[in-house]
């Protein structure tokens, strides 16, 4: 019932702009922590009920096709941060994530480029996160897009690596930059033997294909100290900085320019 209710509400919801974007930042682990880029991760205040997570209503938005143009919301207002955040000094990336549907429209390359004229947000300046689940239909097709976006001069990421089913020969192929070890096998650093040899594995992996490691989900010291052992580049997580408002990274942000 909660989801028949959903689809009504949400579109609604992107009429009268209930959405809004936090910003969670990723940092540089090796040599001294260093901002590098924030994820844009989208949050919907409904008027009766409070924030709704996007675990629960981005998959309700992809079923209906209204990912789409709220999609398209998040890649304009993510430019328009990357923008911001560049006028202020702050050279950063802005991570924003892709659904299935997004992905496979059409008009994403025309979004994303139209979306970066209109703010003036240089394409390096602009990161896509997709999934594995994203890249295991048509081969070809998922290469011409990727390649595309990648022509633009965007950064590429695998979101949540190893929770899907990506094989690695397509891996190989694929014209991306990151892998971002998912946060299922961090959680659970130091004690479970089992994650360790997978995030170790996943890393020294994605170093053999060229590609820079991100891990998700960093809530502890131990945590961290494992990951920079394993010379993993980057990372994200509550022990660091949870996702806030743009103004909050900001904030945040001055304070390692003044360091
Ligand atoms: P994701 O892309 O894997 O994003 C990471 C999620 O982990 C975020 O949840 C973030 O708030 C949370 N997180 C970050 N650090 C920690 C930590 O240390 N511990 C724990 N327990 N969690 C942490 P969030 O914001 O609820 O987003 C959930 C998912 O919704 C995202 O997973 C992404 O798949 C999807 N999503 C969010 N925003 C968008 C969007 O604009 N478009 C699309 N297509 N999907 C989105
Ligand atoms: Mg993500
Ligand atoms: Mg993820
Ligand atoms: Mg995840």
């Amino acid at each position: 019932m909660r989801r028949a209710s959903l689809e009504g509400e949400l579109r609604t919801a992107l009429e009268e702009r209930q959405f809004s974007l936090h910003f969670q930042p990723q940092w540089n682990l090796l040599g001294g922590l260093q901002l590098v880029a924030v994820e844009a991760l989208v949050r919907w205040q409904h008027a009766e009920r409070g924030w709704i997570s996007p675990a629960e209503f981005v998959p309700v938005a992809e079923e209906l096709g209204l990912i789409v143009p709220l999609g398209h919301w998040v890649i304009r207002e993510s430019c328009r941060a990357g923008r911001l955040l560049l006028d202020q000094g702050h050279e950063v990336r802005v991570a924003v994530n892709l659904s299935l549907r997004q992905f496979r429209d059409p008009m994403l390359l025309d979004t994303v480029r139209q979306a970066l004229e209109e703010t003036g947000l240089p394409a390096s300046y602009l990161e896509f996160e997709i999934t594995e689940s994203m890249i295991m239909d048509d081969i070809d097709r998922v290469l011409e897009i990727l390649g595309s976006l990648k022509a633009l001069g965007v950064t590429l990421a695998i979101d949540d690596f190893g929770t899907g089913y990506s094989s690695l020969s397509y891996l190989k192929q694929l014209p991306v930059d990151q892998l971002k070890v998912d946060a299922s096998f961090v959680r659970d650093i130091p004690h479970d033997r089992n994650d360790m040899e997978i995030a170790a594995a996943v890393i020294a992996m994605a170093h053999k294909l060229g590609l820079k490691v991100v891990a998700e989900g960093i809530e502890t010291h131990e945590q961290l100290a494992f990951l920079r052992d394993n010379r993993c580049e980057m990372g994200q997580g509550y022990l660091l900085a949870r996702p806030a408002p743009l103004a909050e990274v900001m904030s945040l942000l001055e304070v390692e320019l003044a360091d």
